[in-house]
C-alpha cells in the first residue's frame, strides 16, 4: 500500500543540523493498525507528515500503491491528500468559525461533492463518531472528546484509504483517551491507519503493529511488511475550490469579529466618503456655473448684423491736444468710420451652420421679411401684425411707408442645430398650452408677472384696454391667416401694386397658411429675464417658408426691375430699394445672426471660429461681430475645477491610506489563520484556494467599505445642503451622480483587493507543516 524508501530529512538550524528522517525504509499494509512509539523531537511528525503529504522529504522515494511520487505536483499532492488521507491532530484543529458539520464538510466541499451528497455524507460520518445529537452545535460548545471525534469524521467523511493520527489522545484523560482508541480501532478495520502517540500502553493494546522510532530512525518493528513489486492503478481526482465557497468561509470568518469588521469597514470608507462629497458637491457647483453662464450667453449672444462696428478702426482717434489752426476742418467721425457693411452672404451662413454644435447649441437667423397677416375679428378679417411698436402713433413706422406689408415684427426664438426645440424649454416654461412644433406655430411671450406688451395684442386685433385680463384660452388657439404676395397684391392698370381690398376672399385662397398661437411661455428662471420681447415669438423656419413663397412673386420681380417703388411710383435711392425689397421677400440676406454659445468657455471658440473666416481677406470682405458677453471671464468655472482636484487629491490619499490599512489587517488576519490554513492544505486545499479565501475576505471588506462610504456620503448631502442653501441660497447643490457611487464602489474593492493580495499571496506558500505546528 505504501512504502517509505531511503526517506532523508534534514533541518539546518544555525550551525545544528536535525535529522529528522534519516533513511527511514518502512511498508504499510492496505489494512492495519500502526503506532508509531518514539520520544519527543525522534521524528514522528515529520514522518507522518511526509506520509500524508503535508511536507516534502529531501531524498528517497515514497511509493503510493507501488507508485513514485517523485514527479508529484503540487496538485497531485493536494489532489492525494484530499481523496486518500485522513488526518487526526492532538491538538483537533477545527475551523472556529464554521460549524461542526461545515467542518466535516469541508474537505468534500474542496473536492466538489454536490451539497445533497456532501451533507448526507458528513451527517453519517458525525453518527459514526458517537455525535448524533450534537451534529448542530458550534465547535466551542463541545469537550476535548467530541472535538475529538468531529476531527475524526472529518478525517474519514470522505472515506480516505490512509488515516493518519498525530497523538490524538495527548490532550484527552485516560477515560476519554480509551473510547477514542476504541473508535479507532474500529475505522482500522476498513483502512490502513497509522497513529503517532507516546503512551506504550494505547499503542501495544490497539495496535497490530508498533514501530518504535528514534533519532530519525527505526529502531524495532514488531510486524513488518514487506510490500511486492505489484503496481496498483492509483487515479486522484484533483480538488478545486469554488469562489463562492471562498466567499462563504471568509463571510463566516468576517461574521465571528462584527467590532472589528465595522471599525475596518468604517476606516476604510473615510476616503471614499470624502471623494464621494466632494464630486456631489462639485457637481452640484459645476451645474449651477453652467446654468448661470448660459444663462448669461442666451441674454448676450454673439451678433452679426448687417452693419457692424470695426472696434479696431476706433483705436487712436482721441485728440491729444487742442489745434492751434485757425480754420475748421471737416470729418467723419470715428463712430462712422467703424461703420462696416457685413456681406451676409449664402457662403458665410453656410460657415457659421458648420459651427461645432457642441460649441454653440443654437443659433438665431433674422431676417426683415415682412409678412401678409389678417385675423378674423367679429366676423371680418383685417389687416395684424406681431410688431409690439403703438399702432395708433404718428411716428415713422418704416414697414407701414413701405408698403402695406404688416409682419415685421416679434421675437425670433433660436432652434437647435438639429432642429430640436432646446432654447424654449430651456429657458421658458408653458404656462397655458403647448411647446411650438410646427413652423406655423407661435408663442405668446409673458412677462414674469404674466404681462404683455399692450401694442402686442392691439396689433394683433384685439380691441383692448389698459389693464385687461384675458383667460389663457382667450389666447391660445387664436388663429391668423398668411396670405402669399401674389394672393395679396393686385396690379392696377397704372402698373402700381396695392394691397388687396376683398381680404375676406383671401383667406380660402390656397396659398393661405393659418398660423395658430399654441401657447403662452414665461422665462423660468428670473436671471434669464427678457430673452425674448413680450409678444409673438416665431422660429427662423417661418420666415424661411415666407421666404420660399415670395421671393419669385410678381410684386418682387417688378419691384427688383424697377427704380421707382411699385406700390406708390416714389423715386427711391439704391438702400431704400433694397429694404423695400427685403421687405416684400425679395432678399434672402438675413438681417442679422445671433449665436448662442454654450458657456462662457466655448464662447471663445466661437469667436476664433469666427475670425477664421476674415483670415486673409480684404477689409470689405470681412464679417464684423459683437460679443455683447465681452470679456465676462471664465473665473469661476477653472478655480472650481482646481479645488475639485485639490480636494480629491486629499481624498484619494486617504482612500490610499485605507488601503493600507486593509493590507494590515488582511496580514494580521493571516497570522491568526494559520492554523486554519493548516488545515484547509491538510484536507487538499490548494495554493490558488487559500488565496481566494483571504482575496474573498478583502473583497468582502473592499466591496462593503465602498457601500458603507456611498452610503454615508449620500446622507451627508442632506445636511450639507441645508447648510449651503442657508448660506448661499442655492437650493440642491451636492448631489451623489450615480455613476460617480458605483464607480466608487468599483475602486474601493480593487483598491483593497490590491492591498490584501499580497498578505493574501503570503498566506497560499505557508508551508502546510510549518502552518500545523503554529501555536
Ligand atoms: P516528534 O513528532 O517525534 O516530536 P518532529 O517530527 O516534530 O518530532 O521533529 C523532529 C525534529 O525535527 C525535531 O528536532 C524538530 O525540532 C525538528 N524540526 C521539525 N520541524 C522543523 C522545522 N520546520 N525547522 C527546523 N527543525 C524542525
Ligand atoms: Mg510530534
Amino acid at each position: 500500500m505504501l512504502e517509505l524508501k531511503h526517506i532523508k530529512k534534514y533541518y539546518q538550524v544555525g550551525d545544528t543540523l536535525t535529522k529528522a528522517q534519516d533513511d527511514v525504509s518502512v511498508a504499510f499494509r492496505k489494512q492495519e493498525f500502526v503506532a508509531i512509539l518514539g520520544p519527543s523531537g525522534s521524528g514522528k511528525t515529520t514522518m507522518l507528515n511526509i506520509i500524508g503529504g503535508l511536507d516534502r522529504y529531501d531524498s528517497g522515494d515514497l511509493l503510493i500503491k507501488g507508485k513514485s511520487t517523485k514527479d508529484f505536483k503540487d496538485a497531485d499532492w493536494d489532489a492525494y491528500r484530499n481523496n486518500s488521507v485522513g488526518f487526526i491532530f492532538q491538538s483537533y484543529n477545527l475551523i472556529s468559525h464554521l460549524s461542526i458539520i461545515q467542518n466535516v464538510e469541508m474537505g468534500m466541499t474542496l473536492s466538489g461533492v454536490a451539497s445533497a451528497e456532501k451533507r448526507q455524507r458528513a451527517e453519517d460520518a458525525l453518527i459514526r463518531v458517537g455525535l448524533k445529537d450534537h451534529m448542530h452545535k458550534q465547535p466551542s460548545q463541545l469537550s476535548g472528546g467530541q472535538m475529538q471525534r468531529v476531527a475524526i469524521a472529518r478525517a474519514i467523511a470522505n472515506d480516505p484509504e490512509i488515516l493518519l493520527a498525530d497523538e490524538p489522545t495527548g490532550a484527552l484523560d485516560s477515560e476519554t483517551s480509551e473510547e477514542i482508541m476504541q473508535l479507532i480501532k474500529e475505522l482500522s478495520q476498513e483502512r490502513l491507519v497509522i497513529m503517532v502517540t507516546h503512551n506504550p500502553d494505547l499503542a501495544h493494546k490497539y495496535a497490530d503493529r508498533v514501530i518504535e522510532f528514534a533519532d530519525g530512525r527505526i529502531q524495532h518493528d514488531s510486524h513488518p511488511h514487506v510490500e511486492g513489486t505489484k503496481s496498483d492503478q492509483f487515479n486522484l481526482k484533483r480538488t478545486k475550490m469554488s469562489y463562492f465557497t471562498a466567499l462563504n468561509l471568509s463571510f463566516n470568518n468576517i461574521r465571528t469579529k462584527k467590532g472589528r469588521t465595522f471599525l475596518t469597514v468604517f476606516a476604510s470608507s473615510i476616503g471614499i466618503i470624502g471623494i464621494a462629497v466632494v464630486l456631489a458637491l462639485s457637481n452640484g457647483f459645476q451645474k449651477q456655473i453652467n446654468q448661470t453662464q448660459s444663462e448669461a450667453m442666451a441674454s448676450m449672444p454673439v451678433t452679426i448684423s448687417q452693419v457692424g462696428s470695426d472696434n479696431t478702426a476706433m483705436t487712436g482717434t482721441s485728440q491729444k491736444s487742442f489745434s492751434k489752426a485757425d480754420q475748421v476742418t471737416a470729418k467723419t467721425s470715428a463712430a462712422d468710420k467703424a461703420q462696416h457693411v457685413n456681406k451676409l452672404s449664402d457662403a458665410y451662413l453656410d460657415y457659421v451652420e458648420k459651427m461645432p454644435a457642441k460649441d454653440a447649441k443654437n443659433i438665431a437667423v433674422s431676417y426683415g421679411t415682412g409678412m401678409n397677416l389678417m385675423r378674423e375679428v367679429d366676423g371680418k378679417y383685417k389687416t395684424v401684425s406681431f410688431s409690439n411698436s403703438n399702432p395708433d402713433s404718428t411716428t415713422f413706422n418704416a414697414s407701414a411707408m413701405l408698403a402695406s406689408t404688416t409682419g415685421v415684427g416679434g421675437s425670433i426664438y433660436p432652434i437647435d442645430r438639429d432642429g430640436k426645440q432646446s432654447f424654449l424649454k430651456t429657458y421658458y416654461k408653458t404656462i397655458a398650452g403647448k411647446y411650438p412644433t410646427k413652423a406655423t406655430d407661435l408663442v405668446l411671450v409673458v412677462n414674469k408677472d404674466n404681462s404683455i406688451n399692450i401694442n402686442a395684442l392691439k396689433n394683433l386685433g384685439f380691441n383692448v384696454k389698459e389693464n385687461e385680463h384675458f383667460d389663457y384660452d382667450q389666447l391660445v388657439g387664436t388663429q391668423i391667416k398668411l396670405v402669399a404676395n401674389d394672393d395679396y397684391y393686385t396690379k392696377l392698370p397704372t402698373g402700381t401694386y396695392i394691397p388687396s381690398q376683398k381680404l375676406d376672399d383671401l383667406a380660402a385662397k390656397p396659398k393661405t397658411q393659418t398660423l395658430t398661437i399654441t401657447g403662452i411661455v414665461r422665462v423660468k428662471s428670473k436671471n434669464s429675464d427678457g430673452l425674448l420681447a413680450a409678444g409673438v415669438a416665431y422660429s427662423s423656419k417661418l420666415t424661411e417658408m415666407v421666404l420660399n413663397e415670395n421671393k419669385d412673386s410678381a410684386i418682387v420681380t417688378a419691384q427688383k426691375a424697377s427704380a421707382t417703388n411699385v406700390m406708390t411710383g416714389q423715386t427711391m435711392d439704391a438702400s431704400t430699394k433694397a429694404s423695400v425689397l427685403t421687405v416684400l421677400g425679395g432678399s434672402s440676406t438675413p438681417s442679422s445672426i445671433q449665436i448662442y454659445p454654450t458657456t462662457f468657455k466655448l464662447k471663445d471658440k466661437v469667436l476664433s471660429y469666427l475670425d477664421k473666416w476674415n483670415k486673409g481677406k480684404d477689409k470689405a470682405d470681412k464679417v464684423i461681430y459683437t460679443d455683447l458677453a465681452g470679456t465676462v471671464s471664465d473665473m469661476t468655472g477653472g478655480l472650481m475645477d482646481a479645488i475639485t482636484y485639490v480636494l480629491v487629491a486629499f481624498a484619494g490619499i486617504s482612500l490610499v491610506t485605507s488601503m493600507i490599512m486593509i493590507a494590515i489587517i488582511t496580514y494580521t488576519s493571516v497570522l491568526e489563520r494559520t492554523k486554519e490554513i493548516g488545515v484547509l492544505k491538510a484536507l487538499g486545499a490548494r495554493k490558488k484556494d487559500i488565496t481566494r479565501v483571504f482575496d474573498a475576505e478583502t473583497f468582502i471588506l473592499g466591496f462593503g467599505a465602498g457601500l458603507f462610504g456611498i452610503f454615508v456620503a449620500w446622507l451627508l448631502t442632506f445636511p450639507i445642503n441645508i447648510v449651503l442653501e442657508n448660506v448661499t441660497g442655492l437650493a440642491g447643490v451636492a448631489v451623489l451622480n450615480p455613476v460617480h457611487a458605483i464607480v466608487l464602489v468599483i475602486i474601493s474593492t480593487i483598491l483593497t483587493l490590491l492591498g490584501g493580495h499580497v498578505p493574501a499571496r503570503m498566506a497560499a506558500k505557508k508551508d502546510a507543516a510549518v502552518a500545523l505546528r503554529a501555536e
